[in-house]
């Protein structure tokens, strides 16, 4: 896919850097990234993939648009509640970039949809607010073959990490379960609709995470794979922690105990 001259001026600030450039931007148009949410981390995630011409985002949410989402959920306008959050991000997405691809979902992601979905990506960027979720994303991006990118958001707090151990290749990389092996019981850490957030770290965990998206798509850098990346915003500090994969894993590990979604 050569770049026509639309995209040349388009992205021109991405050609400029060398290691980018045309054949980086043709990569990047010929990628498919699935964002599980259509919220606080899949608001920034979705506006900079779009504009960064990622040629196709799948947005997958069953969710609407409630006015208590605007402090934050900046892919979403005023006029928008009340409209599924799919339809008014796939929206957003246009008015940045028309060239760009959308697969809209308008449903949960569930054990029975997972694996079909995310067959058809390069790329699964987690920006849900749940944990039942989480661990299925995980769960299902290892299964498939899939580089995971994952943004986690509370109060004053963000966490971002990203999971590969199961991309032929790289294998040994720790997966969530490694970090964080069962799924804490209901209600024992709360979501943001209970706890609050301050809504531009969404923005700023959001935003690191479509850097590292673009980053793995690009292969940029050194990836946030084997690691954890914390933002304190009341420090504000970073912290960069090591993560190693667990041999006991229910997943990941030697023994594996979920060899399939169910
Ligand atoms: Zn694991």
């Amino acid at each position: 896919m050569e770049l026509n001259d639309e995209q040349f001026h388009r992205y021109a600030r991405h050609l400029i850097l060398d290691e980018v450039g045309e054949e980086g931007q043709e990569r990047l148009l010929a990628s498919r990234v699935l964002v599980i949410g259509a919220g606080g981390l899949g608001s920034p995630l979705l506006l900079y993939l779009a504009a960064a011409g990622v040629g196709t985002l799948g947005i997958i949410d069953d969710d609407e648009v409630d006015l208590t989402n605007l402090q934050r959920q900046i892919a979403h306008g005023t006029a928008s509640v009340g409209s599924s959050k799919v339809a008014s991000a796939a929206e957003s997405v246009a008015r940045i970039n028309p060239g760009i691809r959308v697969n809209r979902y308008e449903e949960r992601l569930t054990a029975e949809n997972a694996a079909t979905l995310f067959a058809d990506y390069d790329l699964i960027a987690d920006g849900s607010d749940n944990f039942t979720t989480r661990y299925l994303v995980n769960d299902a991006a290892y299964l498939s073959g899939k580089p995971l990118v994952s943004g986690s958001l509370l109060r004053f707090e963000g966490q971002l990490a990203t999971f590969r151990g199961g991309v032929p290749g790289h294998e040994g990389e720790p997966c969530y379960r490694c970090l964080f092996p069962t799924e804490p019981p209901p209600g024992m850490i709360p979501r943001c609709e209970e706890a609050g957030i301050l809504g531009a770290v969404a923005g700023v965990i959001g935003t690191l995470q479509a850097t590292e998206v673009l980053k793995e798509l690009l292969d940029l850098g050194s990836s946030l794979s084997g690691h954890l990346l914390i933002y304190d915003a009341l420090g504000p500090t970073f912290r960069k922690m090591k993560a190693a994969r667990d041999p006991g894993c229910a997943l990941c590990g030697t023994d594996p105990t979920i060899r399939e979604i169910a």
